[in-house]
């Protein structure tokens, strides 16, 4: 079953393109202070080794405004072409007029209207962000947040509805201000004379289903590119469902463009985890492939040994490890699926459908562990090196299946 995407406007985001026909985008956020350079530099590198297509930063002081043309220059040095987003809150009107270099460095500028400022002050500070941003000919992402939602429109929404003859649930009308504020923002940016083709639309949520209804709802109200995204996902496995739970529904009905998984990190955990799940989510899902596929069974009584689970990780890791090499050289690699299973109850059939797999002896099998290339019953490994042999074979799978990538 093949998953029809909404017909988006495509948006160029420094050379990557955002919605139209073009994959669905992985992006992330750095945590480090942006004025310190350095630490900035390393992990929008660490980042996008791990493959994020583009990179956001907070912009929030004079300090990280005059960092960031210091940081795309070096990046440019490193070799590491990523785009760079700036996030602007309240002070961005002054931080991008203030700053050129910053407003040119950055390949798109995220704008909360929620947070542009308060009261009298909130359109001007707004259209001198959208000024800055026709100037420079940069996109802007209408980025709604839940947590910082433009009160005075809420309120707005809220008061009508009490006053209506049939008033809504308020979480409806909440809903509604979400995606109100998001679209007459992005209409009054073209009032302002910002283009179609570069506005992305975002109205990240808390909660899976406040997700689902209001992206569904978006989806159908605009042709804006959407950057999808459960905020405060959280930590660990919560996080990593939770956001997979809404967006899995979203991506099915072909909703959303680019996407984020706003992960909390364990204390000095890897920032780059956030990356690793998003390309698993759209990989799992047959919505594009990143690298190839480990497809391990999770064991039972019929393996009592770690055996399997330990050669299930050394492949996986063996695969992230070769796999900058193996993309550089050949093309397709991507696509490959290796099958590790832990006896031979439905080993050999997951073997079969995978490129390359192995089933390992389970208790009280003979120990020997079969290896299927192709569908076909290749080799029956034994001895005390199954491992090493079988890592081999996946190299010499990948070399002479894939086809040399031309320069
Ligand atoms: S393949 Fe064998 S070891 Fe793995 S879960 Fe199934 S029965 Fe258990």
């Amino acid at each position: 079953m093949s998953v029809q995407r909404r017909q988006s406007i495509a948006v160029d985001v420094g050379g990557v393109r955002i919605g139209g026909d073009a994959p669905i985008r992985v992006q992330s956020m750095t945590n480090t202070d942006t004025a310190d350079i350095d630490a900035t530099v390393m992990q929008v590198r660490d980042l996008a080794l791990a493959g994020s297509e583009l990179v956001r930063i907070t912009v929030n002081t004079e300090e990280a405004a005059a960092a960031v043309g210091h940081i795309r220059e070096r990046l440019d040095r490193l070799g590491v072409t990523v785009p760079l987003v700036g996030d602007f809150h309240f002070n961005g009107h002054r931080l991008l007029t203030r700053h050129p270099a910053c407003a040119e460095a950055l390949a798109k500028y995220r704008i909360n209207p929620g947070n542009v400022g308060r009261g009298s002050r909130r359109d001007p500070q707004f259209a001198a962000m959208i000024e800055v941003a026709c100037e420079h000919a940069k996109p802007v992402r209408i980025g709604v947040n839940w947590g910082s939602l433009d009160q005075a429109l809420l309120t707005d929404l809220m008061d009508r509805n009490a006053a209506s003859a049939q008033p809504r649930d308020t979480r409806e009308v909440m809903h509604e201000a979400v995606i109100a504020s998001a679209l007459q923002s992005a209409a009054r940016a073209r009032e302002l004379g910002l283009p179609a083709e570069r506005i992305v639309i975002s109205c990240k949520m808390s909660g899976v289903q406040d997700l689902i209804a209001v992206y569904t709802a978006l989806a159908a109200q605009c042709d804006y590119p959407l950057h999808l995204g459960l905020t405060e996902a959280g930590m660990g496995s919560k996080g990593i469902v939770a956001s997979t739970a809404g967006m899995a529904v979203l991506l099915q009905q072909g909703i959303g463009d680019t996407i984020r998984v706003s992960l909390t990190p364990e204390p000095g955990g890897d920032r780059t985890r956030e990356v690793i799940v998003a390309q698993e989510m759209l990989q799992t899902m047959g919505l594009r492939a990143f690298t190839p596929m480990v497809i391990a069974c999770p064991g039972c009584g019929r393996t009592t040994s770690t055996y399997f689970q330990e050669l299930a990780q050394d492949i996986q890791s063996h695969i992230r490890a070769r796999m900058p090499e193996w993309r550089r050289q050949y093309s397709g690699v991507e696509e490959m699926t290796v099958a590790v299973m832990g006896c031979v109850v439905n080993g050999p059939g997951e073997s079969k459908h995978a490129d390359i797999g192995i089933s390992l002896p389970g208790t009280g099998e003979r120990p020997v562990a079969p290896v299927y290339v192709d569908g076909e019953r290749a080799v029956t490994l034994k001895g005390d090196d199954i491992a090493g042999e079988f890592q081999q074979m996946v190299e010499d799978y990948v070399a002479s299946r894939y086809a040399p990538r031309t320069a």
